[in-house]
C-alpha cells in the first residue's frame, strides 16, 4: 500500500473535473439541476449517483470524505458540520428512547455534557465508567446497550484506554464500540487495526490544517455486522454492510442538518494533505519539550504519555506511531501558572488544539470554568494545571519563550 501523504493526495480513480481543475474546486451552491425528471428521480431514489442538495451531500465535501476513505481503507465516510456533530449523529444512529450507552467521565468538555444532558433528555440513558478497568465495562453493558464510547487519549487527564481490549469486551456482546480519535488521528492511529467500528472526529483539529474551519468527520470501519442490530436491519436490508452510513446519512444527518460547508471541506481536504507532516512536527516537539520539562526545577507534574513514567507509556506506545501533540504541567500555584502564561511571547492564550501555533490554557478555568471545584478534582484537574497544545514552531523558539516566561 501506498504511503499516507501519497494517499492523501492521489485518490485512485477520482473523478476529473469538468475544467479539468487539479483541485476539486468549491461547489457552494445549495440544489444541482438534471437533464430530465427521470435522472433526479433515480439519484433521489439511490439508484443513480449524483447530488441533489447541498444538506445531504456536496462534490467539495464528497472530495474530502473520499480522501480519507482512501487514507484509512474504510468502508465508507461521512463529512459533517462539526466533531460534535459527527459524535452525535453516531450516537443517534444507534441508540433511541428506553436504550442505554456506556462511556467513561474523561472527554472533552462538550461531550461530557452531550452524555449529562442531551442524550438523558432524548430518553437515552448514560452509564459512567472507569475505561481503564474492561471488568466494569463488561458489568456496565446489558441487552439495553447500544454501543461504548471513548477517546483514545483523554484531555486534559491524557488517560490512553486499551482498544483492543475493550473491542473484544463489547463485541462479545454484540455492541459496537465508537471511538473519538481526533488526539490521534489516521497516521497516528489505525484505529480499524484494534477493532474500532465507527472512528468519529473533530477535523477543526489535525485536519483542517492550523485551526482554519469547524469539521467533523463519522468513519465506519465495515467490521461491525450491522444486521445483527434489530435497530439497523431494516437499512441492512435496503443498504446492506452501508447500513449504519445509510441511516446515519439519510436519516440522522439529513433530518438534523449539521451538514459541513462546502468552503470548510475544500480547506479541510487541503489540510488532509500536509497532515502527516504538521503531525510529524508537532508530535516531536511535544515530547521534546515533555522531556525537556522535566529538568526545569519550577516546573511540577508534567504528563505526557512519551514520558516513561507515564502510567500509559507502554499502551501509548503499541497503539500510536507517536503519543500526541498535547501536553500538561503546572507551576506552584494557580498564580503562577497565571503569571506564566501571561508571559508568554510566542505561545498563545487560546482554547483551540492542534493548530500550527502553539496554545495555552488553564483548563480548570476554561475548559471546565462552569464545573464545580468538587468535579474538577475528581477529574483529575486542578487550579494550576496548564494545557500546551504543542504546534510546528521550531523547539529553540518554544523553549526560549518557555524560559523566559519563567523568569
Ligand atoms: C474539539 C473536540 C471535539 C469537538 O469538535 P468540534 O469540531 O469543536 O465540534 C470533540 N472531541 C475532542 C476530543 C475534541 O478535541
Amino acid at each position: 500500500m501506498r504511503g499516507f501523504t501519497t494517499r492523501a493526495l492521489h485518490v485512485p480513480k477520482a473523478k476529473r473535473d469538468v475544467h479539468g481543475a487539479l483541485r476539486t474546486p468549491v461547489y457552494d451552491n445549495a440544489a444541482f439541476e438534471f437533464e430530465n425528471s427521470d435522472e433526479i428521480a433515480q439519484v433521489s431514489l439511490g439508484r443513480a449517483l449524483g447530488h441533489v442538495y447541498s444538506r445531504s451531500s456536496n462534490p467539495t465535501v464528497e472530495d474530502l470524505e473520499q480522501r480519507l476513505k482512501n487514507l484509512t481503507g474504510a468502508l465508507g465516510v461521512l463529512a459533517l458540520g462539526s466533531g460534535m456533530a459527527a459524535i452525535s449523529t453516531a450516537i443517534l444512529t444507534l441508540a433511541r428512547a428506553g436504550d442505554s450507552v456506556v462511556t467513561t467521565d474523561r472527554l472533552f468538555g462538550h461531550t461530557l455534557s452531550l452524555f449529562q444532558k442531551t442524550l438523558p433528555s432524548f430518553g437515552i440513558e448514560v452509564r459512567f465508567v472507569d475505561v481503564m478497568d474492561s471488568l466494569a465495562v463488561e458489568h456496565a453493558c446489558d441487552e439495553t446497550t447500544k454501543l461504548l464510547f471513548l477517546e483514545t487519549i483523554s484531555n486534559p487527564q491524557l488517560q490512553v484506554a486499551d482498544l483492543e481490549a475493550l473491542s473484544k469486551v463489547v463485541h462479545a456482546k454484540g455492541i459496537p464500540l465508537v471511538v473519538d480519535t481526533t488526539m490521534t488521528p489516521p497516521y497516528l492511529l489505525e484505529a480499524k487495526r484494534l477493532g474500532v467500528d465507527i472512528e468519529v472526529l473533530s477535523s477543526t483539529k489535525f485536519i483542517s490544517g492550523g485551526g482554519t474551519s469547524v469539521g467533523g468527520v463519522l468513519i465506519d470501519h465495515g467490521l461491525f455486522e450491522w444486521k445483527s442490530l434489530p435497530s439497523l436491519a431494516p437499512y441492512y436490508a435496503k443498504a446492506g454492510p452501508m447500513a449504519f452510513l445509510y441511516k446515519a446519512r439519510k436519516e440522522v444527518f439529513q433530518n438534523l442538518g449539521p451538514s459541513l460547508s462546502p468552503h470548510n471541506a475544500y480547506l479541510q481536504s487541503l489540510g488532509l494533505e500536509t497532515m502527516a507532516l504538521r503531525i510529524e512536527r508537532s508530535c516531536q516537539n511535544a515530547q521534546e519539550l515533555a522531556h525537556w520539562l522535566l529538568s526545569i526545577p519550577q516546573v511540577k507534574c508534567v504528563n505526557h504519555p512519551s514520558l516513561p513514567d507515564s502510567p500509559f507509556y507502554a499502551i501509548a506506545k503499541r497503539q500510536f506511531r507517536y503519543a500526541g501533540s498535547i501536553l500538561t504541567f503546572e507551576l506552584e500555584s494557580k498564580e503562577a501558572s497565571y503569571r506564566f502564561m501571561d508571559a508568554l511571547k510566542l505561545i498563545r492564550r487560546a482554547t483551540n488544539i492542534h493548530d500550527n501555533k502553539s496554545l495555552i490554557l488553564s483548563p480548570y478555568h476554561v475548559i471546565y470554568a462552569l464545573n464545580s471545584h468538587e468535579e474538577r478534582l475528581k477529574l483529575e484537574i486542578s487550579p494550576a494545571m496548564m494545557r500546551l497544545s504543542v504546534g510546528i514552531e521550531e523547539i529553540e523558539d518554544l523553549k526560549e519563550d518557555i524560559l523566559q516566561a519563567l523568569c
